[in-house]
């Protein structure tokens, strides 16, 4: 048996999804942009994805522009927000401590340039209140960007109740919606959101594209120069199919959300449960206010590492917090914004559920990841340090 549980790292495309991309690589091939009628159609079916999209988050489709993906995006919403609030003197931008990289790298490059940004805390619950929000808004704020759901702990944002305080302030809202859409029922308008983000590839939608929502108005600096595509302000003949399949499969999600919701958290719920009784171990994130699929866990004694390699080699293919990929051996800044320390931080695990997993598959991570986090510690100098009392322990 192989599960895979790292659905908020990338999810496989849907048969919806793929079906829906196949005739604009070879009958539909037009460019958008041409006034004949090879372009006219691949222009028509451009449109129809715009309209489902916009269906989707209760939005007009001129208010979608087309992207690379959630990080393009993410780094279009902020840097506009940014240069509009600095015309009119605004400089300061309110985000939080556990963010997505696409959204910390764009903040520190703005405060280079002279923007100061405020990263509200997230000790309390894992989570950020609209209260925090609320007291870090000053007169010169342009800017909240808050994601809607943290991708490594799962955490929900009280994304409504911030985008109200927003709006009665006249400040821009802008939230990375990349791990919700299509998991979590959003409407643009009712939650008074101005600019979202959001990525195919996390809901069953090809890779490498997604979009931004702008509230009209809302003016937009560009991050590709080159053609007028996407009303001028994102340059680059259309990706076609993966627009059309990422329609599709937003679509497709978005029906099926009540559906799915309950089914993905009842795996989930029984996960937290049975991974809760390795001792020494505690959870991660929000436990009201959660993904659907989020499992999230520090094991104490372990390095999430060898863990990961352990669990694979087991048939369980998961993710930890921590950036090993980048050559670095720090700890995630989630766990950090979280109150993990550094020892930890190291021991973290994330699965992530979607609806193409079953209560098999629950069984045999239930079976696996205790087994190896009991043989890790078995090897474990760290852990004999605290067995023996010569370290104490933390969790
Ligand atoms: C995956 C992810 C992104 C990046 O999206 P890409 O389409 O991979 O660029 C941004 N934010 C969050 C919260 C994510 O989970």
């Amino acid at each position: 048996m192989r599960v895979y549980a790292d659905n908020a790292a990338t999810t496989a495309m849907s048969q919806v999804a793929i079906n829906a991309m196949l005739p604009y690589f070879d009958k539909v091939y037009g460019n958008p942009s041409s006034l004949h009628s090879v372009g006219q159609e691949a222009k028509e079916a451009l449109d129809a994805a715009r309209a489902t999209v916009a269906q989707c988050l209760g939005c007009e489709p001129r208010e979608i522009i087309f992207t690379s993906g959630g990080s393009e995006a993410d780094n279009q919403a902020i840097i506009s927000a940014a240069r509009f609030g600095a015309k009119k003197g605004k400089k300061h931008i309110i985000s939080t401590a556990f963010e997505h990289h696409a959204v910390l790298h764009t903040l520190a490059k703005l405060e280079k340039e002279g923007f100061e940004v405020t990263y509200l805390d997230v000790h309390n619950n894992h989570n950020v209140s609209a209260q925090q929000v609320k007291d870090a808004i000053r007169p010169d704020t342009c800017l909240v960007t808050t994601m809607y759901a943290n991708n490594e702990i799962g955490s929900v944002l009280p994304i409504a109740e911030i985008g109200a305080i927003c709006k009665e302030a006249g400040v821009i809202f802008h939230t990375d919606a990349v791990q919700a859409v299509g998991h979590l029922h959003i409407n643009v308008k009712e939650q008074n959101i101005d600019m979202l983000s959001l990525s195919a590839h996390k809901f069953h939608g090809p890779k490498g594209v997604g979009a931004l929502y702008v509230r009209k108005g809302i003016p937009l600096v560009n991050i590709i120069e080159g053609g007028a595509q996407e009303r001028g302000k994102r340059a680059g003949t259309e990706n076609l199919p993966g627009i059309c399949g990422m329609a599709a499969a937003m679509k497709d999600a978005c029906d099926h959300i009540d559906e799915n919701m309950p089914k993905v958290a009842a795996m989930r719920d029984r996960l937290i449960e049975g991974l809760s009784k390795i001792p020494h171990s505690a959870v991660n994130g929000d436990l009201v206010h959660r993904l659907p699929g989020n499992v999230s866990f520090c094991f104490e004694g372990i390095e999430g590492e060898s863990l990961l390699l352990l669990l694979d080699a087991n048939g369980v293919c998961a993710s930890s917090g921590s950036a090993c990929t980048s050559g670095s051996l720090d700890p995630s800044h989630v766990l950090l914004a979280i109150g993990r320390v550094h020892d930890v931080a190291h021991g973290s695990l994330r699965l992530s559920l979607c609806e193409y997993n079953t209560e098999e598959e629950v069984d045999h991570i239930l079976k696996v990841v205790p087994e190896v986090v009991q043989y890790l510690r078995n090897m474990s100098p760290v852990w004999r340090d605290l067995q023996t009392g010569k370290r104490q322990y933390i969790l």
